[in-house]
């Protein structure tokens, strides 16, 4: 794989384009890694039982700035952005290792504050924290968290598995965190400016808590299992809309129509994106780290979804040979791929 003089640029393969390239060199070996690369977690195990495992990093700098984002939101964030993929395989997380590099800029007390945002969301979710590692850095700091959970072999849910007709449905609404995340960011360059001027976050109270303190939306699974509904396929939306729905698409072979004026949107995320003039659509679609629930389902469930407030039905599974669209006012728009993110 790495053989060769040539050098190939990483910004052309992409985020995604490198994770299919080290894919394509991995054969698994065991009978009981069941899946590999390529889902919201991988899934191991044998007979009646699933186990999934799931890992996330975030680097200071890349990821998160320490500038605006409090030491506990972050270990809280930490944990919540992982048990997210576990729900994405419609299953339970029950345990959590976290590894973190640190410099010697830290004193116990940034690690203790670190920590107590950690265990907030290992109480919140019922996880229990079993393990990690401690290294040294030599100057930011990085978060890694790996997440153990469990589904029973019947109800796991595969990005894969979308059928043309089946609905395609998405908990909570969209964009809010992205609108956050610009908050944060026009208040500190003013505040880089000018020291004098403190931050005024007033009136921002939802996107700012979308941005800082996600949830992971373990409550939609169970209430699909009170449901008796079983998405066909489902992933977390921590990259945005747009590239959740071209992964099922292209892992389910399909396509899609997904009407734009359907994506929820709250009011204070539509507010946010006018007092800083960006198109609320475009940050509902390509926003990311909203860490809702993109699922696909029979249209058999349609009742059990309409009826419920905390899911909305945005469209509807096609041929792939109609490719990933959107409908905004009765016109097919296709959807491109993402770039690269975060290099
Ligand atoms: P998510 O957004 O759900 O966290 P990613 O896009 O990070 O998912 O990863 C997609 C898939 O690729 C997952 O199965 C993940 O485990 C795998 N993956 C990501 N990076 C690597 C890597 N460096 N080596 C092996 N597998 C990777
Ligand atoms: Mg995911």
């Amino acid at each position: 794989m790495l053989e060769g003089n040539g050098r190939t640029e990483l910004e052309k393969l992409g985020e995604f384009g490198l994770i299919d390239h080290i894919a394509a060199s991995v054969t698994l070996q065991n009978p009981s890694s069941l899946i590999g690369i390529g889902d919201d977690a991988a899934v191991i195990g044998e007979g009646d039982r699933r186990t999934l495992v799931s890992t996330d990093m975030l680097v200071e700098g890349v990821h998160f700035d320490l500038g605006y984002v409090p030491l506990k939101h972050l270990g809280y964030k930490a944990i919540v952005v992982n048990l997210s993929d576990i729900c994405a395989m419609n299953g339970r997380p029950e345990q959590v290792t976290v590894s973190i590099a640190l410099s010697n800029r830290f004193p116990l007390e940034a690690i203790e504050e670190l920590y107590s945002g950690i265990l907030m969301a290992c109480e919140k979710y019922k996880v229990d924290l079993v393990g990690g590692d401690t290294t040294s850095s030599t100057s930011g700091l990085v978060i890694s968290v790996t997440v153990i959970g469990t589904v029973a072999p019947q109800d796991m849910v595969l990005r894969s598995g979308a059928r043309p007709t089946d609905l395609i449905c998405v908990s909570g609404d969209l964009g809010a965190a992205y609108l956050g995340l610009q908050i944060l960011e026009r208040e500190k360059r003013i505040f880089v400016e000018n020291p004098s001027i403190q931050p005024d976050l007033t009136g921002h109270d939802y996107i700012l808590e979308r941005q800082l303190k996600p949830e992971a939306r373990t409550d939609i699974i169970d209430m699909l299992r009170q449901e008796g509904v079983i998405p066909t396929s489902m992933i977390d939306i921590s990259d945005g809309l747009s590239s959740e729905l071209m992964h099922i698409c292209k892992q389910s072979n399909v396509g899609c129509r997904v009407y734009t004026e359907r994506i929820p949107i709250d009011a204070a995320t539509g507010l946010a994106a006018e007092e800083l003039h960006l198109d609320v659509l475009t940050c509902a679609l390509n926003g990311g780290e909203d860490y809702e629930l993109l699922f696909t389902a029979s249209i058999r469930a349609h009742d059990r979804i309409k009826d419920n407030p905390a899911m909305h039905i945005i469209g509807h599974v096609t041929e792939s040979s109609d490719g990933v669209n959107l409908v905004s006012g009765g016109s097919l728009i296709p959807l491109k791929a993402q770039g690269w993110r975060h290099l």
